[in-house]
């Protein structure tokens, strides 16, 4: 039997705020537990939420990027359930009425197609607090509300995707999106950005969806592909030795490379979802959704277009330059200063890129700057240094911290001999030192060629023009 997968994602992507959602408590991870608390994300009796205006800024822009209808007067609800790191007893979400509904996201589904996903909606909520088990046998645990009430918005997905590759390419397209719109720091290790991928199987053809069970607790793209990938195969074998797939949670563990049962799946009714009475409904006006609308970024997928389109880039070279709005500012900025697109991506896929992967930094701490590369690569481009030497030169910038590539090539003497009659002089020089050599060649060992070459290349410490060392060493050797 053949089968079909179907995907649904639900991501969580915290807020980059700087106060939590419903207090002006401070959002920073990794501080001394409990020190961002206040009486409302602590929950203490009387405390009365106030929504943070930001958090339904970034509603809107996240609406407005994936193409969704922003609903005014959205309304936040309670869903109710009782866990230690959850002070009230419920948390604070948006159910029937959520931010933003209908949208959709394009990503690559291979050779050149496209594939829609439908976004079902976007609603706005809290964050729960973090429990935290010492491995000390004490058995005392322990619960940090810092991260209690700090701003997420949770993007449901349709069940539109058919693989896994097409999830983990959903999953990357969106965390681009949310990085661009300056949102969300995307950084899935620290949980900034988390999914639940929902999956299922049916048999191709058949249109009525398969039971699914929903994944927790994968921590980067490759483990949501790993965990995706194993979940199917475990319900084919279920459904194939005549069992049936149980609607369920379960966990992906990392090191056995399995899923396991966590919890049987709770219902909508489970929660006694209703609308809190301590929030007003969010009125958002035509005139906000436009203000916000004006101030998009171009976003990740139309500016890999453009680039594709104006500088003539591949495909695969854009898709590396837009991989951050960071990386393609400063593409932008040294096509700017040096306005060869092509050669300008070359080199920074090569060369600057892999100086920032060698010492694992981003594009914001590099030490170049575009205007140092556009720099020298303009020295390149008017013969002043050949190709080579402005690897070293870039090497020395990058190390020195340096911009002035000009100034560098001076200094070191590195600028490049293009004089003909000074390398005249030098092609005799170095003749005149290998008889042997010169002989051999003119007795029909071509071979030999590169090796005088290199031999005038020694002598002007790679500055020789390499054409002209070429033409008039052949010249001396024939003529
Ligand atoms: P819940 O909170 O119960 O998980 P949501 O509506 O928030 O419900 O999310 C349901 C997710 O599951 C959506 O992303 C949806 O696309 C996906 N989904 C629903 N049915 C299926 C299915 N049969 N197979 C795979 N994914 C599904
Ligand atoms: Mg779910
Ligand atoms: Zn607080």
């Amino acid at each position: 039997m053949d089968y079909e997968v179907v995907i649904g994602l639900e991501v969580h992507a915290q807020m980059r705020t700087a106060t939590k959602i419903f207090c002006s408590c401070s959002t920073s991870f990794g501080d001394e537990p409990n020190r961002n608390t206040c009486p409302v994300c602590t929950g203490q009796p009387g405390a009365l939420p106030v929504l943070n205006r930001r958090v339904v800024e970034f509603a809107i822009r996240a609406g407005l990027a994936t193409g969704c209808r922003i609903n005014s007067g959205n309304v936040f609800a309670r869903k109710n359930y009782f866990y230690p790191d959850l002070p009230k007893g419920y948390q604070i979400s948006q159910y029937e009425l959520p931010v933003c509904e209908h949208g959709h996201l394009d990503i690559d589904a291979g050779e050149g197609e496209t594939r829609r996903v439908g976004i079902t909606r976007i609603h706005m909520e809290e964050d729960a607090g973090k429990l935290v088990h010492p491995d000390d046998r004490s058995g005392v645990s322990y619960v940090d509300y810092n991260r209690a009430c700090v701003p997420l918005l949770e993007i449901v997905s349709e069940p539109d995707m058919r693989s896994a590759a097409e999830a983990v390419a959903y999953l990357k397209a969106l965390r681009d999106i949310v990085m661009y719109l300056g949102i969300c720091d995307g950084n899935m290790e620290e949980g900034s950005f988390r999914c639940d991928a929902n999956v299922s199987i049916r048999p191709r053809g058949q249109e009525a969806f398969g039971t699914r069970t929903e994944l927790k607790n994968m921590n980067s793209f490759r483990n949501v592909q790993r965990a995706v990938e194993f979940e199917v195969e475990r319900q084919i074998d279920v459904v194939e030795s005549g069992g049936a797939v149980v609607q369920e949670t379960r966990l992906w563990d990392v090191d056995k490379g399995i899923t396991v049962t966590m919890r049987g799946k709770e219902e909508a009714h489970d929660y006694r979802y209703f609308p809190d009475p301590d929030l007003l409904p969010v009125v958002i006006d035509d005139a906000w959704i436009d203000a916000v609308r004006r101030s998009l970024p171009e976003l990740p997928r139309a500016r890999c277009g453009r680039f594709m389109a104006t500088y003539g880039l591949a495909a695969d070279a854009a898709g590396i330059l837009t991989g951050s709005r960071a990386l393609a500012d400063y593409y932008e900025a040294a096509v700017e200063r040096f306005s060869r697109p092509v050669p300008v991506a070359n080199w920074m896929i090569s060369e600057l890129l892999r100086h920032l992967n060698d010492d694992n930094i981003g594009i914001e701490d590099c030490p170049v700057t575009p205007d140092g590369l556009g720099s020298l690569l303009k020295l390149v481009d008017d013969g002043t240094i050949s190709g080579k030497i402005a690897k070293k030169i870039f090497a020395a910038m990058y190390r020195e911290r340096r911009n002035d590539p000009g100034a560098m090539v001076e200094a070191r003497g590195l600028r490049q001999l293009a004089d003909g009659g000074e390398l005249e002089g030098i092609v005799d020089t170095v003749l005149a030192e290998h008889p042997a050599e010169a002989d051999s060649y003119r007795g029909g060992n071509r071979k030999v060629f590169g090796f005088l070459v290199g031999q005038v290349m020694r002598r002007t410490k790679g500055t020789a023009n390499p054409g002209m060392a070429n033409d008039i060493l052949r010249a001396r050797l024939e003529g």
